[in-house]
């Protein structure tokens, strides 16, 4: 299962996209850490363990290769719920897809107390990690692929010190809403594009709509995204 997900990103929370390649089939969940949540499924879905037995039974039936982890939304904790079931509605997946309404919410609950009681032994991870100024800029010029040496970083900041340096206004917000623990929120026109881009590439495509069988001319009903199946199932049968 390619874990398609930025580095940048990899540490953050929201919602996530579990993607069958061969039939475009989804899965929608929510997680406070992108990356700690890939491994889980990846190792109960290795193990044949997983505790979704609609995406456990396809992974068997397409192997695991032919699944992609995605991001949809990076939001704050508070948020993962209600945006998870934005998503659950908005793309149908308990209809088309591989969410279970009940199992799943009770499942995500049960995990989220978990998270919940682990987070606050350790302070900081939504509410505002405190980077120092130094360690910013180290990150953000390994970022570019430069390895700066402590007093080279010490340098640099110290001149921006002097300078008045300040960061850029969206950086300043950015750092604002972080530390009032409601980073990465996207706009609602983000969420609008967003819903619509996987409205185009994935919920239209399953709708169903009318054929004519080519071979005994009664009407049969498809996805709309098999655009060569001229055939009927029963016809395709006695083939
Ligand atoms: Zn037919």
């Amino acid at each position: 299962m390619e874990f398609n997900v930025l580095s940048n990103d990899r540490s953050k929370g929201g919602i996530y996209i579990i993607r069958n390649l061969i039939n475009d089939k989804i899965y929608i969940g929510g997680s406070v850490n992108f990356k700690r949540r890939y491994n889980e499924h990846h190792r109960d879905l290795l193990q044949g363990k997983h505790t979704n037995p609609k995406l456990q039974r396809s992974i068997n039936k397409y192997g695991l290769e032919n699944f992609t982890f995605s991001i949809v939304e990076v939001c704050c904790e508070d948020d993962i719920i209600k945006r998870e079931e934005f998503w659950i509605n908005e793309l149908a997946v308990i209809d088309n897809g591989y969410n279970i309404l009940a199992t799943a919410r009770g499942i995500n609950k049960e995990a989220r107390a978990k998270i919940a009681a682990t987070m606050k032994l350790k302070p900081g991870f939504f509410t505002g990690k405190k980077h120092t100024a130094e360690a910013n800029l180290q990150n953000s010029l390994k970022h570019k692929g430069i390895k700066p040496s402590p007093e080279t970083v010490k340098k640099i900041v110290d001149t921006r010190k002097r300078n008045g340096y300040r960061h850029s206004e969206a950086t300043r917000k950015k750092l604002a809403d972080r530390r009032t623990g409601h980073p990465f929120i996207l706009s609602e026109d983000d969420i609008k594009r967003r819903a619509a881009t996987f409205k185009n590439t994935w919920a239209e495509k399953r709708i169903l709509v009318n054929e004519l069988c080519i071979n005994c001319n009664n009407t049969f009903q498809k996805r709309a995204m098999y655009k060569n199946k001229k055939v009927c199932p029963r016809c395709k049968k006695l083939q």
